[in-house]
C-alpha cells in the first residue's frame, strides 16, 4: 500500500510536469491548472504514503510487566507489595495470588492505575 502510494504519487507528479511543459506549447491556462492539480495530487499521495494512515497497528499493551503504577498494588491481607508475577488475568478479571501470605482473591474494584 505504501509503495502503491509512492508509485501513484510519482505518476501524478510526472503527468503534472508533462502538462506544465505542454503549457509552454499553447493552451496555457487549462494545462497549467491541470498540471498544478496533478502535482497537488502527487504531493497528497506521497504525503499519504509517508504518513502512517489507517493501517497503523494499534498495540494494546495489556502486559503487566514494566507497569510502574503496579507498584501501588498491595496484598489486601498482609499488605505486601505485589509484583506482576502475583497477578493473573482470567476471563477478564484480575486475580491476585500473594506470594507472601498465600492468599488468593479476585480484585473486585478497579486498581488505582
Ligand atoms: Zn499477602
Amino acid at each position: 500500500m505504501k509503495t502503491a502510494g509512492y508509485a501513484l504519487g510519482a505518476l501524478l507528479g510526472f503527468a503534472g510536469l508533462i502538462f506544465l511543459i505542454a503549457a509552454g506549447q499553447g493552451n496555457v491556462a487549462p494545462r497549467v491548472i491541470i498540471g498544478i492539480v496533478l502535482l497537488g495530487g502527487a504531493a497528497y499521495m506521497i504525503y499519504l504514503a509517508r504518513s502512517k494512515g489507517p493501517e497503523v497497528k494499534v498495540t494494546h499493551k495489556v502486559d503487566f510487566t514494566g507497569d510502574t503504577e503496579l507498584q501501588e498494588l498491595r496484598c489486601k491481607s498482609c499488605g505486601a507489595q505485589l509484583s506482576s508475577d502475583a497477578i493473573e488475568m482470567r476471563e477478564g478479571a484480575i486475580y491476585v495470588k500473594c506470594p507472601y501470605c498465600g492468599s488468593a482473591y479476585q480484585l473486585e474494584e478497579k486498581p488505582k492505575w
